[in-house]
C-alpha cells in the first residue's frame, strides 16, 4: 500500500486567490521565549490552499461544509492525467474512458508543477474546466471533482457557471490539489476538511492510497 498526500502545506507564502486575505500562521508563545509550549495561531480565508467547495459557496441555502455527506469524501477516485490541456473540455473527459462506475475524479494538468516553484505566485492561466465539461461531469453522475489550482473554472470567465453547474448539482469540488507526484489510475481517496460550522468551504487535508 502507498499513500500519496495530495495536499498543499498552509503557509505564509502560498498563493492565494486575488483578493483573499492572506494566510496568517504564527507563533504567539514559544518555549524559546520562556512559555512552557509553543502555541500558534491561523488566520486565513477557507478557500486557502488544498480545500472542498460546498454548495453554499454559489447556491443560495446550499449545503455547507460540515453538512457535506463523508460517503462521498471518501472512496475510489480516478485520477486523470491532461498534461496538454489549456481548458478541461468534454473532449478531454469523454477520451478517458473511465470505468462506469467512477463517482470520483481528480484531474491532474500542467498546474501540478507550479506548486513546487520558487517564489510562486499566484497564475491566472492555470487549466480549469470550461462549463460544457461541467455538465459533462454532472451527467456523468460524478459526486465529487479536484483539480489541481486555487479553482475548478477559468480565472477570466466572465460568469461562475462551472461553479454553479457542479455546486447547483450537489458535485463537491475539492481545489488546490497536487498530484505532481501521482500517475493517472485509481486510488482510494480520503478528503477531509474542517469541520468549520456554517461555512462554504474548509481546508482540507487530501490522501490517495494505491493498493
Ligand atoms: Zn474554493
Amino acid at each position: 500500500m502507498k499513500i500519496f498526500d495530495i495536499s498543499i502545506p498552509l503557509n505564509p507564502d502560498l498563493p492565494v486567490w486575488p483578493g483573499d486575505p492572506r494566510i496568517v500562521l504564527e507563533q504567539y508563545q514559544t518555549i524559546e521565549s520562556g512559555h512552557a509550549s509553543n502555541n500558534s495561531k491561523l488566520a486565513c480565508g477557507v478557500h486557502s490552499g488544498t480545500h472542498v467547495d460546498a454548495p453554499s459557496h454559489f447556491i443560495k441555502d446550499g449545503i455547507t461544509v460540515d453538512q457535506l455527506p463523508l460517503d462521498v469524501l471518501i472512496g475510489p477516485a480516478f485520477v486523470a492525467n491532461f498534461p496538454k490541456a489549456d481548458t478541461v473540455t468534454p473532449d478531454f473527459l469523454e477520451a478517458l474512458d473511465l470505468p462506469r462506475e467512477t463517482t470520483r475524479l481528480l484531474i491532474k494538468t500542467r498546474n501540478s508543477s507550479l506548486w513546487s516553484e520558487p517564489n510562486h505566485v499566484f497564475n491566472p492561466d492555470f487549466v480549469a474546466i470550461n462549463p460544457e465539461a461541467a455538465d459533462w461531469i454532472v451527467n456523468r453522475g460524478i459526486r465529487l471533482i479536484g483539480i489541481d489550482y486555487l479553482s475548478i473554472q477559468r480565472y477570466k470567465d466572465p460568469e461562475p457557471l462551472t461553479h454553479r453547474i457542479l455546486l447547483g448539482a450537489g458535485v463537491i469540488i475539492v481545489e488546490g490539489l497536487c498530484l505532481q507526484n501521482v500517475h493517472a489510475g485509481l486510488y482510494t481517496l480520503i478528503c477531509l476538511p474542517i469541520k468549520l460550522a456554517g461555512s462554504e468551504g474548509a481546508p482540507a487535508r487530501s490522501i490517495l492510497i494505491e493498493e
